[in-house]
């Protein structure tokens, strides 16, 4: 699939649309999910044009790689979620109901997260 510049996280990141952000660095944008499924929801970006974590990882430099992971993990401790725990998921194309077609990592916190998939479906 290629990339759609128009996605809402595109226009996110050039400021077309505003969004509730939690950090950022020159790798990496991070901001609170508008439909929040945890006491705290976040997502984070990275700033090249990459479709999901598949694309990104495969044509991503490898400064881009971990300067986006390192951006993750500084998300979670500026936040202070390291106490509590939290939850890292990336949704990648159809049967994972991937909606936004720019690569981001979901970062759940602030409660019990419960079991990572539904027994019913294993
Ligand atoms: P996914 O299904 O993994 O593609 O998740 C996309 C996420 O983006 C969903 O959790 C949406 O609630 C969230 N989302 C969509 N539009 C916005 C927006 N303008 N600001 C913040 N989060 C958004």
């Amino acid at each position: 699939m290629s990339y759609d510049s128009n996605n809402i996280f595109a226009r996110i990141l050039r400021g077309e649309i505003p969004c509730n952000k939690a950090y950022e660095d020159q790798y990496a944008l991070a901001f609170h999910d508008i439909a929040p499924q945890a006491p705290v929801h976040l997502l984070v970006i990275p700033k090249g044009e990459y479709v999901s974590f598949d694309d990104f990882s495969r044509l991503a430099s490898a400064e881009a790689i971990a300067g986006f992971y390192r951006a993750a993990q500084k998300v979670a401790e500026q936040l202070g979620l390291q106490a509590g725990g939290y939850r890292i998921l990336a949704n990648t194309g159809a049967d994972a109901h991937q909606e936004v077609m720019h690569y981001h990592l979901h970062i759940f916190a602030g409660c019990d997260l419960g079991s990572m998939i539904k027994k019913s479906l294993v």
